[in-house]
């Protein structure tokens, strides 16, 4: 393991949170799959980091009951219902916009189901590529919203002033005019619960 790692799984463990190095995104699947009890209930937020590691499906043949807003066929309220019961399932999954170096973690969110699951789920595991290290925190809060956010806007077509420029206009990307993805900003400097939070870097690049 990289230095740089060792580095930042140590500053986990001084917030109280357990920072896990796992190699691979295989590896990684089958060790979130160990981390999760038996029939226990499952939340997840939307991220392309978690669908590159294939877990939802792996979970849910796995026999989880997993509260999947993205399941075919479902319509829009259901999807929100359902996201509502991911946010207080046992197990919340995410990845998050960004991690310093240092060992805060940024997560942006629109309609608030994932930084609250974040927040207050009994557990809580994220998942993190390398290329979301940053050396600090300001480049973190830049990344997520300069970088992965206008990111998310065109793979997920959402109406933002930055979906037509690459660019974050903040300023005026406001209702009406705009449907702005980055509205709630989360930030995690420390946990109180030393069992809570779990943060699996993956040695590979995953996501935006
Ligand atoms: S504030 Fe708006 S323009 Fe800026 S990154 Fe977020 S969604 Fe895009």
């Amino acid at each position: 393991m990289e230095r740089k790692i060792a580095n930042l799984i140590a500053n986990l463990k001084r917030r109280n949170i357990d920072g896990i190095y796992i190699a691979s995104k295989d590896e990684a699947r089958e060790r979130i799959k160990q981390l999760i009890l038996k029939n226990a209930t499952v939340g997840i937020s939307g991220s392309k980091t978690l669908d590159e590691i294939g877990i939802v499906a792996f979970l849910e043949s796995s026999n989880y009951e997993v509260f999947n807003q993205y399941k075919p066929g479902i319509s829009r309220e259901q999807s929100l219902q359902v996201r509502n019961l991911g946010s207080r399932a046992d197990y919340f999954l995410s990845s998050c916009n960004a991690i310093s170096e240092a060992g805060e973690l940024v997560f942006f969110s629109a309609y608030g189901h994932r930084t609250s699951g974040i927040a207050n789920a009994d557990n809580v595991i994220v998942v993190c590529g390398l290329n979301k290290i940053t050396p600090n925190l300001e480049q973190a809060l830049k990344r997520s919203r300069e970088h992965a956010t206008i990111l998310n806007c065109r793979r997920l077509d959402w109406k933002s002033a930055c979906l037509s420029e690459g660019l974050c206009r903040k300023d005026i990307c406001l209702a009406p005019d705009y449907k702005r993805m980055c509205c709630q900003v989360l930030i995690i400097e420390s946990e109180i619960n030393p069992e809570r939070l779990k943060v699996i870097i993956v040695g590979e690049e995953l996501g935006f």
